[in-house]
Order: structure tokens, then sequence, then C-alpha cells
């Protein structure tokens, strides 16, 4: 089907990767390309879901008897990627709280609670939890140190996922395009003689205010954000939402919502989550660990916290 064409940027539409996602082209794009891209999201959707039998699904499976499992080669790149980023991350971004998640019900829309889990419960899972920063990865194969083991890429095959359709959008030949993941944006080039400019989420929209900030994005730039309003519950006045500490299997108590910027989505997407964990203490002192210049916190007070690099590149961030 044809493009919408709006001011000369070519936009595609899909839902993938539990969001809505959308491609957008300054200038010419090929039908083709779009329908690879298109096909490239769907694909890694499948790839990366703990749910349904795709390739993770099937490890999971594995790993639920048996500590090694070998890695099929779709996984291989991206766990590694993985296990360093929560080396990086002191731990805070671990994509092996796989039960812990699936114990809140944050995995499934299906297995949706409306009360925290029990603590015998919680405890249980936090005790025999396998860490991704522990396993051994060869790269052919993965090996956990105690069963049942389930990891969860919740936290990074978006922006994985990203880094990925941008990379086969320049191999086409693109050099101005932004993809929109829900908020989570990559960028390369420009918006015909303009930068692309993009909104930050306000975690707590007031007034008809729905947007924290705003800033422009330029060539080869990511910025992800966590945030608790995505997926939560309230319980007794107690907003519990699927950013978890995985020290604690709680949700992460600290922070309303966390932005990162980094050249890589993938490691944008992991940082943002462990910002989000973090919280204000550690925040910049994590994101040095992460290799990560700019970023944006909002704690659980409310309160701004961000980088220099970070509000330099938003100047009216001070009077927000
Ligand atoms: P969003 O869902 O808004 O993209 P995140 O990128 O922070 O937010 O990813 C949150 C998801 O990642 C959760 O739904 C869960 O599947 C998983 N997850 C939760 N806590 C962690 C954590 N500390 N480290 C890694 N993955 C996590
Ligand atoms: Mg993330
Ligand atoms: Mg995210």
């Amino acid at each position: 089907r044809p493009e919408p064409v709006h001011n000369d940027v070519v936009h595609r539409e899909l839902f993938a990767l539990g969001t809505l996602i959308q491609i957008s082209v300054a200038g010419h794009i090929e039908p083709a390309v779009m329908n690879q891209a298109q096909a490239a999201l769907t694909d890694l959707e499948t790839r990366w879901s703990v749910l349904g039998d795709g390739d993770l699904a099937q490890l999971n499976k594995t790993l639920q008897t048996q500590t090694s499992a070998p890695l099929p080669s779709t996984l291989q790149a991206g766990f590694a990627a993985a296990r360093q980023l929560c080396l990086d991350s002191g731990g805070r971004f671990d994509p092996g709280v796989g039960d812990l998640v699936r114990l809140w019900g944050f995995d499934d829309e299906d297995h949706f609670r409306t009360t925290p889990p029990p603590a015998d419960q919680l405890n249980a899972a936090l005790q025999q939890r396998s860490s991704l920063c522990d396993s051994h990865i060869d790269p052919q194969t993965v090996v956990v140190d105690q069963v049942p083991a389930r990891f969860d890429f919740g936290a990074s095959a978006k922006g994985r996922a990203v880094d990925e359709v941008i990379a086969l959008l320049q191999a086409a030949g693109i050099h101005n395009a932004i993809i929109n993941a829900g908020g989570d944006i990559k960028v390369i080039g420009r918006r015909a003689q303009r930068a692309w400019r993009i909104g930050i989420r306000h975690p707590r929209p007031v007034d008809g205010r729905t947007m924290l900030a705003s800033l422009q994005v330029h060539d080869g730039e990511a910025i992800f954000t966590s945030g608790d309003y995505e997926r939560f519950f309230i319980d007794n006045g107690v907003r519990y939402h699927h950013i978890l500490d995985p020290r604690t299997g709680l949700p992460a108590m600290g922070s309303q919502s966390a932005t990162v910027l980094h050249s890589s989505a993938e490691r944008a997407d992991a940082a943002a989550t462990a910002l989000f964990v973090a919280g204000a203490q550690d925040a910049a002192s994590v994101m040095q660990q992460m290799g990560v210049d700019s970023w944006l916190l909002v704690d659980a007070n409310g309160r701004l916290h961000a980088s220099d690099a970070m509000r330099a590149r938003i100047p009216d961030l001070a009077s927000q």
C-alpha cells in the first residue's frame, strides 16, 4: 500500500514489541524497504518474547530443568551484549529477573494482578533466580547458576530492535529517518531543513501538560525512557509497577521516570532501566559506569535530576 506522506516525510505505523512503532523517513523510500523494516520488527518480537514459542521462550523452557542450554545464533549477540550491560549496571539491569517479572504478572496481560505476590513466593523466586551477570556465555551455550531460570529482555530488546532497523535502513541507502517506539526514539540524519525534535513524557501529567521537556535529537542518537506509568496497579495507595529492583524483587521505589540519551539504542534502553533502579543517589556513578553522559531522572517526589550534558541539551530544564 502507498505510504502516507506529510511534508516530504514518509510514515509507516505498526504494532510490535508491545508498542506502537512509527518509522518515518524524510524523502524517498522504496515500499519494499519499509516492508523489510516491518518484517524485521515482527521477527525480532517473536525471537525475544517470553510468551509463545519463539527462540527465547524455547530457551527458557530448557532452563526450567537444565543449567545449560544451546544459544541459537539469533540470540547470541543479544545475550552477550545484555550480559555486559548487566555487569556495567552493577546488576541493576538484569534480564535474570524473568521469574520475578512473571510472579508480579507484568509479563502477560492475562496474568494481571491487583495485589502484590505473597512474600514467601517472592522470597523463593529471589533466592532461586540466576543473574545474567553471573551466567556464562560461550557463545553458543548459556550456563546458569541454578534451575529453574528465566530470562526476560523486556528492558533492552526494544532498543536492540531499533538499532537493527536503523542499520537496515542505512544499508538500503536511507540517510534521514526516525523510529519512534512508544516514545523511545532513534534518529539518523535530519528532517528536511530541521533537526528531528522529540518530547519526553511527563510521568505525572498535570493540567494537560503531557511533556516534561522537548529536545532536538541529532544524527545517530537514541533516547529511551523507563517510567512507572507504563504497567502498574495500585493497591492500598501504593503503585506497584513493572521495573523491578533485582536485589529485592520489588518494584524500584525511588523514581517516577528515567531517560537516557546514547548512540546505541540498546544501551540507552538498558541504561534507562538501570537509572530508574539506581534512583537519584546512585544515578551519576551508575551512568558513568554505563558510559552514559546524558541522563535525566524524575525521583519519587517529582524532583528532576540531570547530568550537565543533558542540561546543556535542554536549556529550560532548570525552570521545569
Ligand atoms: P518499558 O517497558 O517502558 O520499555 P523498561 O525498558 O524499563 O520499560 O523495561 C521494563 C521491562 O523489563 C519489564 O516489563 C520487565 O519485563 C523487565 N524488567 C523489569 N525490571 C528489570 C530489571 N531491573 N532489569 C532488566 N529487566 C527488567
Ligand atoms: Mg529499558
Ligand atoms: Mg523501555
